[in-house]
């Protein structure tokens, strides 16, 4: 840690991060009154920037600066009493510096809207609710909620927040009822660690372990103290969930923190349910649907150390954590976990930077994991851990392939799809149909001229929606009306090629009208809680069809589907993205696991236009772990990541010669610089169109680096960035480097 986090020497001048994309500090002169614990690194200002105020975040002190001390203005308001968490400070300044990305700008994407928005902490006083004694109840007979309430609080003794209450499930409603009606009183407090109440924890107790289970645990028990990085590569069913909550236990009884991230759509009511019915203390979980408020409530306890566990989505990983003791990543392999756009971090990377930094456990799980931690594994850097076992009764589904070629389809089902539903639905059981795609279909096309409907912005067909009519992009999100006739030739006879969800609720609605259909897709789970509702019809259990994305593929439980079909598994067998093959397999393996995971066997029909695909073959006959290894030689051999590491320049601009003459031009300059010694192994490839050249109406273009050896990418990366920061011609397109890319 470097000086300037501890000490606090008198002030010169302040090198403030503010919310710029300018990869630079700003100096400022400290205000006339000086904050009690002096002017130390990570304390919030308010300063003023151009005409406005904004808010920073002091990051070092200097003597001088490259400014007239004339030309320096005052910061105009310290925000905080103390600065704001060193480990977080910390992770901040290293995703900066990885993803090569403005301090200032990282700071603020890290920071709670709250604190961003200049307002002041909570503060570290809180209300704890009790049980009063003695009292008469009577007034409960026909207050359920309450009288369940009281009972919660009559279990704790010490007292409990109103954000652990609720945490329980309470409205704020129950709990002022009772004050009212004289059973429950508060006391206002200075938080502090939650003391262990008799080092019970557990609200209901851990499962036994099977043998496999066991083994991880007692492997994972050895390295509660140190850096200790576990891929635990489980199939799905297998019990992993089982494991974290019995880690998360251990590291909670040392009275440690656990950090939980889960996927962006994993973060269900029932994965929560389960974390929060396992434990005494209360569960914190970080995901879109809380307000600014409450977001910034469990970031502070979290920073103090009052909550133990908490659980999260991508941006949970920016967590401050007084006292870490484990972070664990569910699913591992997902996409949601790398940012898109802004600050393009990756949080499961993070999650590794920042387990060693604070030299804590790390355990990432997947049924399918990364070829990137699957390769730390097998060379031995990630402990590799192992559930082959479903803690149920049934092994995972193989993948029955079925040929589509030269045969009839029904809206794209196959006669033998067909009747193993059909026989399936007559057993009473749930049949999940998975299309990756929404809408009713992908192409609108003249059957007379062969127009297609294509975007207007985008090098892409639009996709046609039927509920509410209209063609959709997909990539741009523009609308437009359906045209009654064909607009190059007039024809009237335009139809519908391929299908979507839409068109397969429709065909199946048609061959099976008794049976109920649940579509699961984006659009038709738009209203709040639509999809919620959904999944409680599914679980009661009736003979259904589940027609759904990747939505539905993931994550859930549905006990009573015993048949899985996929409508088309060769959307990644022969795309242009290195990486298209594996997502596709981890997707098909994880849709895969949602059949037969409870009493009954399941069944699993891929339908395929290339049933003699290698891969396709490997994956069918032994599983995603299999083809993931051989997967693993490809890219050695073709020295692609995780056998060299990789940044990506993006250059989009409506003005394509713009966007070609600025790509062309840094490209040049890097090759230039690349051609000394110490950049024998790095490579610069391009500059080339993005696989979409034009999308939203802007062209996009691409320039690789890829090297053996990371310290050389990022050198070239940092070069490339800085030559781009000093670029005049730069500032009038937009540009972006994506440390790691996951898609191309
Ligand atoms: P995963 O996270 O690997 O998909 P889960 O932890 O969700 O697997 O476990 C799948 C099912 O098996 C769950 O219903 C869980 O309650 C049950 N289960 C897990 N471990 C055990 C165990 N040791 N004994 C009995 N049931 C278990
Ligand atoms: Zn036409
Ligand atoms: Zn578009």
């Amino acid at each position: 840690m470097p000086d300037a986090f501890s000490s606090a020497p008198p002030a010169g001048i302040l090198n403030v991060a503010l919310p710029s994309p300018l990869r630079r500090l700003f100096d400022y002169l400290p205000s006339a009154t000086p904050p009690a614990c002096g002017w130390q690194p990570g304390l919030r200002v308010r300063v003023p920037f151009g005409r406005r105020e904004v808010v920073g975040v002091i990051v070092e002190q200097a003597a001088t600066s490259a400014l007239p001390l004339t030309q320096l203005r005052r910061v105009s308001e310290v925000l905080d009493e103390a600065p704001l968490p060193t480990d977080w400070l910390w992770l901040c300044r290293f995703a900066a510096r990885y993803y090569q990305h403005g301090l200032g700008d990282t700071l603020h994407h890290a920071l709670p809207a709250r604190l961003r928005q200049g307002h002041p902490m909570a503060g570290r006083t809180q209300r704890l609710w009790h049980a009063n004694a003695g009292v008469d109840e009577t007034s409960l007979a026909r207050a359920p909620r309450q009288a369940a309430l009281l009972e919660l609080l009559r279990q704790h003794p010490h007292g409990l927040a109103a954000r652990a209450i609720s945490a329980h499930g309470f409205p704020r409603d129950a709990l002022l009822g009772l004050e009212k009606k004289g059973l429950a009183r508060f006391e206002e407090v200075t938080l502090a660690a939650p003391a262990l109440q008799g080092g019970n924890l557990l609200a209901t107790p851990a499962l036994p372990l099977n043998r496999e289970q066991a083994v991880v645990l007692a492997a994972l028990h050895e390295g509660l103290e140190r850096f200790h990085p576990c891929l635990l590569e489980g199939v799905t069913g297998s019990g992993k969930t089982e494991v974290y909550l019995q880690l998360i236990e251990a590291v909670a009884a040392k009275g440690r923190q656990s950090l939980v991230l889960v996927p962006e759509i994993g973060l269900t009511p029932q994965t929560l349910a389960r974390f929060r019915s396992r434990f005494k203390v209360p569960v914190l979980a970080l995901h879109s649907g809380l307000s600014d408020a409450e977001r910034l409530d469990v970031w502070e306890a979290a920073a103090d150390g009052r909550a133990l566990i908490i659980i999260g989505t991508r941006s949970a990983i920016f967590t401050p954590l007084a006292n870490p003791g484990a972070i664990i990543v569910d699913e591992e392999h997902d996409g949601s976990y790398k940012q898109q756009d802004n600050l393009r971090y990756h949080a499961r990377d993070l999650a590794v930077a920042r387990a060693h930094h604070h030299q804590i456990p790390l355990l990432l799980g997947s049924a399918t994991p990364s070829l990137e931690s699957l390769h730390q594994a097998l060379s031995g850097s990630y402990r590799h851990l192992r559930l082959t076992q479903r803690a149920s009764v049934h092994p995972p589904a193989k993948l029955e392939l079925v040929d589509l070629r030269h045969q009839p389809t029904q809206g794209g089902l196959l006669p033998i799809t067909l009747r193993t539903i059909k026989a399936t639905l007559a057993a009473g059981k749930q049949v999940l149909v998975f299309i990756n795609r929404r809408g009713f279909a992908p192409t609108l096309a003249c059957h007379a001229c062969g127009w297609t409907a294509d975007c207007l912005q985008c090098d892409a067909r639009m996709t046609l929606h039927r509920q509410p009519s209209l063609l959709a992009c997909h990539h741009c999100d523009s609308r437009r009306a359906l045209p009654d006739a064909c607009p190059e030739c007039g024809s009237a006879d335009l139809r519908a090629l391929g299908a979507g969800t839409e068109r397969t609720e429709e065909t199946l609605q048609s061959l099976f009208p008794k049976t109920p259909i649940y579509r699961i897709d984006r659009d038709s789970t738009r209203r709040k809680d639509s999809f919620e509702q959904m999944l409680k019809e599914i679980h009661r259990g009736e003979a259904s069809l589940l027609v759904g994305t990747q939505m539905l593929a993931k994550g859930h439980h549905l006990p009573h589907v015993t048949l899985v079909v996929v409508i088309n598994a060769d959307g990644g067998l022969y795309a242009a993205d290195f990486r298209a093959l594996e997502h596709s397999a981890q997707l098909l393996e994880q849709v895969a696991g949602r059949a037969g995971r409870a009493a009954d066997p399941g069944r699993v029909l891929v339908q395929t236009l290339h049933p003699d695909d290698p891969h396709l073959g490997l994956l069918a006959e032994h599983g995603y772990g299999a083809l993931a290894r051989s997967l693993l030689d490809e890219r050695r051999q073709a020295k692609l990541p995780p056998f060299c590491f990789m940044a990506l320049l993006r250059v989009e601009s409506p003005r394509e010669e713009a966007a070609t003459a600025l790509i062309q031009e840094a490209a040049a300059a890097l090759r230039e610089w690349l051609a000394n010694p110490q950049s024998a192994d790095c490579f610069c490839l391009g500059p080339v169109p993005a696989p979409m050249e034009r999308r939203q109406n802007r062209y996009h273009l691409h320039l690789m680096l890829t090297a053996e050896r990371r310290s050389q990418l990022h050198a070239a990366a940092n070069w490339l960035v800085q030559w781009l920061d000093a670029h005049r011609e730069a500032r009038k397109v937009r540009w972006s480097i994506d440390i790691d890319p996951q898609t191309l």
